[in-house]
């Protein structure tokens, strides 16, 4: 969609996240992005019918392929993340959904994280395979893993870091060198729980970031919607099969709301690293609490690599307590007074929420014996996963501890 995405990829990001994508409205001189929900556009002169006719094209005909309110969200997260083009969609599934089927067909071989958020977990172990979609899933963690999973048609090594819910984090930059190395054409970095202030995923050598737009960088639990982000020619393609075929297109109205959301995004990843810091340090000497996990935490077991690869440590974090889980979720779910208990995560606002080994093992993950206890040794039995918000430290803290 050559012509529509504006941006200095240049400046800093407090600055990207403010003006990349925006421009004084010509016919208004409206200072803010317009909410554009038009459907279809009128052109000047008769133009073709199909989506193909449009590229090239420097106008817009109809939002299922391109939209305004969508093409300025997207060049303001082509500028956060240092990426040529991005894609929209009407969620972070729908976002990953887009990429991986429209990269890889019948035959084709993906390789997963052996834990992931969930959702994608269940499409690999469910979906693709139905569509002729070898899968495997790895801990990626273990590089040789990796490396004995790549077969002659491995098409794309999946990436999570930090993972949902384990927290465990991979090596970007050495797992995307392994993985172009022996042939693998795409690496794709889900880097949904650093966002783009953290961690930039193609710097480090990936191909393609997915976020989900709900989390962090919306950033107020107010709008759904998901972003793939890359090389402009592979992101043409994509919108051509995804937009315009599978169709799960963000709603202008999201994208607004995510636009404004966005411009605060390097503050706000200030504030969550900040709070977090002192809850997770807090939990940690806390006598009910029996294990914690943040990467910004010197005792989490990647640390190192988190201070490599991540320049904020975000907001997210798991902790396990002595007392039965379920017992005190139910306390949470009562007592808490400013945390939310309920699912979702990067919110302004704290969330937590009892994720049951069981409960993730049966729905999604559904490890043999080694790998379930892979998965409890590192991510725990049974984890709180708490989203910190961008609320007095002080008071999360009075909140936790009356419950703990
Ligand atoms: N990726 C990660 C890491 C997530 O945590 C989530 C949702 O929690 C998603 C993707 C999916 O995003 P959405 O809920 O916007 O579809």
């Amino acid at each position: 969609m050559a012509g529509r995405q504006k941006g200095n990829r240049d400046w800093q990001p407090e600055t990207a996240a403010v003006h990349a994508g925006e421009f004084v409205d010509p016919a208004t001189r409206a200072s803010s992005p317009n909410l554009v929900m038009s459907v279809t556009f009128a052109p000047e002169a008769v133009a073709g019918f199909s989506a193909r006719d449009e590229q090239g094209y420097d106008g817009y005909v109809y939002s299922r392929v391109a939209s305004p309110t969508v093409a300025q969200l997207e060049a303001k997260l082509a500028a956060l993340e240092g990426a040529e083009a991005a894609c929209c969609y009407a969620s972070g599934v729908a976002a990953a959904h887009a990429l991986i089927c429209g990269r890889l067909g019948r035959g084709d071989h993906v390789i997963l994280p052996d834990a992931n958020y969930v959702a994608i977990a269940e499409l690999a172990r469910d979906t693709l395979p139905r569509f002729g979609i070898e899968v495997s899933l790895v801990d990626l963690a273990n590089p040789d893993e990796v490396a004995s999973a790549i077969g002659p048609n491995t098409r794309m090594l999946w990436l999570e870091t930090p993972a949902n819910p384990t927290m465990k984090l991979c090596d970007i930059a050495l797992l995307a060198r392994l993985a172009h190395d022996r042939g693998v054409r795409d690496v794709a970095v889900d880097s949904t729980y650093a966002s783009p202030i953290a961690t930039k995923p193609l710097a480090l050598g990936a191909d393609f970031v997915v976020h989900s737009l709900t989390k962090y960088i919306g950033g107020h639990g107010d709008a759904m919607g998901g972003a793939v982000l890359g090389r402009k020619a592979e992101l043409d393609a994509l919108r051509l099969e995804a937009n315009v075929h599978f169709g799960g297109v963000l709603s202008p109205f999201n994208a607004w709301l995510i636009l404004r959301g966005a411009a605060t995004l390097p503050i706000r990843m200030r504030a969550h690293e900040d709070a977090a810091l002192q809850v997770a340090r807090f939990l940690e000497t806390h006598p009910a609490v029996s294990r914690v996990l943040y990467p910004g935490l010197s005792s989490h077991p990647q640390h190192e690599l988190a201070r490599r690869q991540m320049r904020n440590f975000s907001g997210m974090m798991t902790f396990q307590t002595k007392a039965a889980g379920p017992e005190v979720a139910a306390r949470m779910v009562k007592e808490l007074e400013i945390i939310h208990y309920a699912v979702s995560l990067g919110h302004h606002r704290s969330l937590i929420y009892w994720i049951g080994t069981e409960d993730i093992e049966a729905s999604s993950f559904r490890h043999d014996a080694e790998g379930r206890r892979r998965y409890r040794d590192y991510a725990g039995d049974g984890v709180f996963r708490l989203s910190v918000g961008i609320e007095s430290a002080d008071d999360l803290i009075a909140d936790l501890s009356r419950v703990l």
